[in-house]
């Protein structure tokens, strides 16, 4: 029977919930257990597949195509395990799926009501996992912050959750806030206290309270939130702001987490050999040389709308031991005029997915910039479609060339809506999305990277490269290096002569991993550093021209 997990937050949000969920899993996974998570979203959206990055970050994808919260992402890449849609549930999901069950008679002749229906409906979700993934810990983070009204039937799911299966299976993890206050130069502990009565007057009593702060605390502190917070002191668990969010294993690890839980689910004590751990965290944290790389996008003023590209990139550069330092470039104030002050000191460049025309023209100013200036650059989705456009653009000399996205019109369609899409009329989940199979052509930069001949990557589009113009862009030098078996979709292209210029229909960012990082991002890092290190064509010509 699997154990569970149950970590809430307290005070304020966006302090680290989801980091320190994902390193409870990578410290019982490295002690020898089998773990798996669920992430508990209280909001009313299905899935954030069709909400705004700036409203909710990046949309995960998981290998079974479902949209997810980006928590997920932090889980797959700490722990090293492939989620499914069982992960990651939502208000949304339960609600429709009680109202649905309601409409064919499931319930004749009841009431349906929050308790026990919606309840028993999260309860299912939790208990179906562990039976589909036989793991002996399931740990569950529940979004959002203890006080929040929609989040009430996920605490009150929880709480039910020990009597259904036993005391001595869960274990409740608050993780909560200490603020600073510089005048008396105090950490104060009120704020946790409240949120722990909260959490009581639901019926929760936390076994452990995992405490963020800007900086470590003495005894006194933990010892005060013990007796107020009814916790053993050895549970109170000190998790001040780190260099690297890949130390927060080792943190939790050595404040005695780990010890505390097996001691309550009376597992044997776990021997992480943290020996591996140590000395990545060292290598991360060593000084480096530095390359810079930009990010060319809409939503760059949210970091947390490209995570998963970001931590790709930062995984590349632990493999080359270079610190990445990420330039987040707003691709709608980039025009042919300032192009060049906004990318010139850059050795590489990503232009990641997206959506919508905003910002497009200054991307493919991007593309023509890296381009001519023998720049790297690597395409993510929508970045591989501004490729081929820009290329149509300006080799083809086709000026209006364009995605069917942008302007249903264009005389020149070179990226279209896919033919399975036309006649699709929700727009929620409806994307090509999850895991396909993508076959690389001989004699090709991927095909060297990848050293097979065969991938499966993660999707998530609408649109496609237009084949009626693989020939001629080939011609060109631009050319189809993947594509699916049936030979139907383009899934990379890559310019021939160009030390790095490379687009993927897929996103390679969601199979980065921090210790094996994606050979693509590896590749693109490696060949940035090389034209940092060489100078840019552009910089040769400078040289040149005295
Ligand atoms: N908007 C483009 C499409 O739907 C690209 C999608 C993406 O970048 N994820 O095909």
């Amino acid at each position: 029977m699997s154990k569970y997990i149950f970590v809430t937050g307290g005070v304020v949000s966006s302090v680290g919930k989801g980091i320190a969920t994902a390193s409870i899993g990578k410290i019982l996974k490295s002690g020898g257990l089998q773990v798996s998570v669920i992430k508990l979203d209280p909001y009313l959206n299905v899935d954030p597949g069709t909400m705004s990055p700036f409203q909710h970050g990046e949309v995960f994808v998981t290998g079974d195509g479902s949209e997810t919260d980006l928590d997920l992402g932090h889980y797959e890449r700490f722990i090293d395990i492939d989620l499914t849609k069982s992960s990651n549930v939502t208000s949304g999901q339960i609600y429709s799926d009680v109202i649905s069950r309601e409409r064919r008679g499931e319930f004749l002749g009841g009431t349906i009501q929050s308790v026990p229906h919606v309840t028993d409906a999260i309860k299912a979700k939790m208990l179906n996992l562990a039976d589909e993934s036989k793991a002996d810990v399931i740990i569950v983070e529940v979004g959002g912050t203890v006080g929040d009204i929609e989040g009430l039937p996920f605490l009150e799911a929880i709480r039910q959750m020990r009597n259904e299966v036993g005391k001595d299976n869960v274990f409740y993890i608050h993780l909560t806030y200490l603020p600073y206050i510089a005048t008396t130069g105090e950490l104060k502990t009120k704020p946790t206290q409240h949120s722990v009565r909260e959490l009581r007057s639901i019926g929760i009593q936390p076994d452990a309270i995992i405490c963020r702060s800007e900086q470590e605390f003495d005894d006194s502190i933990k010892t005060k939130i013990a007796v107020h917070c009814d916790v053993a002191k050895n549970s109170v668990i000190s998790a001040p702001t780190l260099e690297s969010v890949y130390e927060v294993p080792l943190m939790l690890y050595e404040e005695g987490l780990s010890d505390i839980i097996a001691d309550a689910f009376s597992i044997q004590e776990f021997h992480w050999d943290i020996e591996y751990w140590e000395k990545f965290v060292r290598l991360i944290k060593a000084p480096k040389n530095i390359i810079k790389v930009g990010i060319v996008g809409k939503y760059v003023d949210l970091h947390d709308a490209y995570i998963s590209v970001k931590e790709a990139l930062l995984h590349a550069g632990f493999f080359h031991e270079y610190d990445i330092d990420v330039v987040w470039i707003n691709s709608e104030e980039i025009d042919s005029n300032n192009v060049d002050y906004h990318l010139s000191n850059l050795s590489g460049i990503v232009v990641p997915g997206g959506f919508g025309y905003r910002g497009v023209e200054g991307m493919i100013e991007t593309v023509k910039y890296a381009r001519e200036n023998n720049i790297p650059y690597f395409g993510l989705c929508l970045g591989m479609q501004v490729m081929v456009i820009e290329a149509a653009r300006n080799l083809l000399r086709k000026p209006r060339a364009n995605s069917t996205e942008f302007e249903t019109d264009t005389p020149d369609p070179v990226i279209d809506l896919m033919i399975e899409q036309r006649d699709i009329k929700d727009l929620g989940g409806t994307m090509r999305l999850g895991i396909y199979e993508c076959m690389l052509l001989e004699n090709t930069k991927v095909s060297e990277f990848y050293g097979v001949e065969s991938i499966f990557e993660r999707h998530r589009h609408r649109f496609e490269f237009n084949n009626d113009y693989k020939a001629s862009l080939s011609e060109v030098g631009l050319v189809a290096s993947g594509q699916s078996p049936d030979g139907m979709l383009v899934e990379v292209m890559e310019l021939q002569g160009h030390p790095f210029m490379i687009g993927t229909q897929y996103h390679p960012e969601f199979l980065s991993r921090p210790d094996s990082p994606h050979p693509l991002f590896r590749e693109f890092v490696g060949a940035a550093i090389k034209t940092m290190l060489h100078g840019s064509q552009h910089e040769m010509e400078l040289e040149s021209l005295g």
